[in-house]
């Protein structure tokens, strides 16, 4: 690990499961596909993309549902927070839910993905780039 990079820190709300990242954040996007949306019961869910070798728990053991086939998705099995997704098409990568990092105000979101599934009367006042499923960044 690079001595400067910074460790971002987060938390589920009943504070059973604690987490850390190292680095800088690879992407940050609102995602406003069906799975997350009923995942956080939320219009949207916002995350930050971290490299998977440098995302650790650090505190508790969360509860990983597979979401759709080869996505998994963590959450806390005491208070039901919304952790992680991660997925065998992005091996690399840990997408961590905005919300539950302790510091969200860091990571201003980049760009919009799924928004072909956006609930309609639903969107947020920015010029970010949308695109109708993934970024293929
Ligand atoms: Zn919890
Ligand atoms: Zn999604």
């Amino acid at each position: 690990m690079n001595a400067e990079a910074e460790t971002h820190r987060g938390r589920c709300l009943c504070g059973a499961i604690e987490f850390e990242a190292d680095g800088d954040a690879k992407w940050v996007a609102h995602c406003h596909c069906e799975s997350c949306r009923r995942h956080t019961a939320s219009p949207v869910a916002t995350f930050v993309g971290f490299a998977a070798k440098r995302f650790r728990f650090t505190k508790g053991t969360p509860k990983v549902f597979e979401s759709s086939p080869e996505r998994w998705r963590s959450f806390c099995g005491d208070c039901g927070s919304p952790l992680t997704y991660h997925a065998n098409w992005d091996p690399g990568g840990m997408h961590v839910y905005l919300g539950v990092l302790d510091e969200p105000e860091k990571f201003p979101a980049r760009i919009h993905v799924h928004c072909a599934e956006r609930i309609c009367w639903f969107d947020t006042d920015d010029d970010l780039k949308r695109y109708p499923a993934m970024s293929g960044a």
